[in-house]
């Protein structure tokens, strides 16, 4: 029978649980409508469950009403967004995780002492754009390739999107020396982030399959999904035990599982368990 390997560091995050604590307890003590602004994290399954108790997810501070309770997600927001939904009379209850927060304060710190500020991550993604926010003037970069078109000054910094991997990271400091004459960093990649991909990078190595959980529109599980996908090719990305195939274990003696940091252990427990029932089978 194959064995089933959870990787050393999978699933939930800090930020995530302490974003769903929040939010519960949010959702039982307030009196008016409690909405997030946007899902709260990037897990379908998720969000479903904070529907049932009673919680929404609007687009925009401005879809608010007097007396209702706003959920800052852990991805952050930029200033003026929270100052709008303070205007439209909701109370604002931030879940933003503190690393996303230090990346904030990265890049007003970078941008406050005049250095030409760029922030290594995906353009659009709301994480970044609630940095960009705290320092507007920054360009957003998704890699060195992306240095090609953009004139740099003498004085350059670096803030990263907390998702981004290392590797993207190294690549880009490397193309950066030698092209100016001074270059600050401030490493925000999470630690949660680091320890995902490292253990999801020394388990691929070692089984014949790898399933990684999460949201597919979740930077991070993404991030593992390719990492994983560059180590072994039997790499597969769901959300649910109903989108796992038999097939895919049918000569497999060690497969592996990993999950983005906005998975609950009971997700991954659930494929786990799917998984060796299809491998028994
Ligand atoms: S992945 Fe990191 S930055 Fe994102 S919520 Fe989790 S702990 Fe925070």
């Amino acid at each position: 029978m194959a064995e089933v390997i959870v990787a050393s560091e999978a699933g939930a995050c800090f930020g995530v649980e302490r974003a769903l604590d929040l939010v519960r307890t949010t959702a039982r003590e307030a009196c008016g409508p409690v909405h997030t602004l946007g899902p709260l994290i990037h897990n379908p399954i998720v969000v479903d469950e904070l529907a049932a108790l009673g919680v929404t997810a609007v687009n925009d501070p401005s879809e608010v009403g007097e007396g209702s309770t706003l959920v800052l997600r852990t991805h952050g927001v930029a200033p003026s967004v929270e100052r709008a939904a303070v205007d439209a009379g909701a109370t604002v209850v931030d879940a933003t995780c503190p690393f996303v927060k230090r990346a904030h304060r990265a890049a007003e710190r970078l941008a406050g002492e005049g250095y030409q500020l760029l922030i290594l991550g995906e353009e659009g993604h709301p994480e970044v754009e609630g940095i960009v926010g705290h320092a507007p003037e920054a360009i957003v970069v998704s890699g060195a390739a992306d240095l090609a078109g953009i004139e740099l000054r003498r004085r350059v910094g670096v803030v990263v999107q907390t998702t981004q991997s290392k590797a993207n990271l190294r690549s880009l400091v490397s193309e950066l020396v030698g092209r100016v004459d001074e270059l600050r960093v401030l490493d925000t990649i999470c630690e949660a982030t680091a320890g995902h991909q490292g253990a999801c990078a020394e388990l691929a190595k070692t089984v014949d399959v790898m399933v990684v959980v999460g949201g597919k529109n979740s930077a991070n599980t993404t991030r593992l999904a390719e990492i994983a996908a560059a180590i072994c090719p039997h790499t597969h990305h769901v959300e649910t035990p109903q989108e796992l195939c038999s097939d895919w274990f049918a000569n497999a003696e060690r497969i592996g599982i990993t999950a983005g940091a906005s998975t609950p252990a009971a997700h991954i427990e659930a494929i786990k368990d799917a998984i060796c029932g299809m491998a028994r089978g």
